[in-house]
């Protein structure tokens, strides 16, 4: 393809990707995950279906019928995903593509500096960098 002048269009990040990335970087299982969540053992299995569901491909938690925060679970920005959900991907927030890190979250490279975007790979965050981990979207 010829080249344009264009920058090449950021690849778009679903809400479900997002929800998969956040919890994976975090090595958390969707059991896991949701164990803050149930506090009746007769619970638990509901809980986990809700949480199982935010990472369906196509599923967009509605705005009025459950506050979509995991983040009792792990570093999870529900602004980013409301705005995943509920805007178009030319309006979508910047994120690490491998495990869906945005610059107002405040995340710690394997250093214990405060993460920041790579400067090998602007689609990835300086902990992914140094990880190696690779990007999931894209
Ligand atoms: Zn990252």
């Amino acid at each position: 393809m010829l080249d344009d002048g264009k920058p090449a269009p950021r690849p778009v990040v679903m809400p479900w990707e997002y929800v998969t990335m956040r919890r994976t970087a975090a090595c958390m299982t969707i059991e896991q995950a949701a164990r803050p969540y149930w506090h009746r053992p007769e619970h638990q299995a509901d809980v986990e279906r809700t949480i199982g569901a935010l990472e369906i491909v196509g599923f967009r938690m509605k705005r009025d019928f459950f506050v979509a925060d995991m983040s009792r679970a792990y570093s999870f920005n529900v602004d980013v995903y409301r705005q995943l959900c509920d805007t178009p991907p030319d309006q979508h927030p910047r994120l690490c593509l491998a495990c869906g890190w945005d610059q107002w979250s405040t995340q710690y490279d394997t250093n214990g500096e405060e993460a920041t975007w790579a400067q090998s790979d602007p689609d990835l965050c300086t902990r992914c960098e140094q990880l190696d981990r690779k990007k999931v979207i894209g």
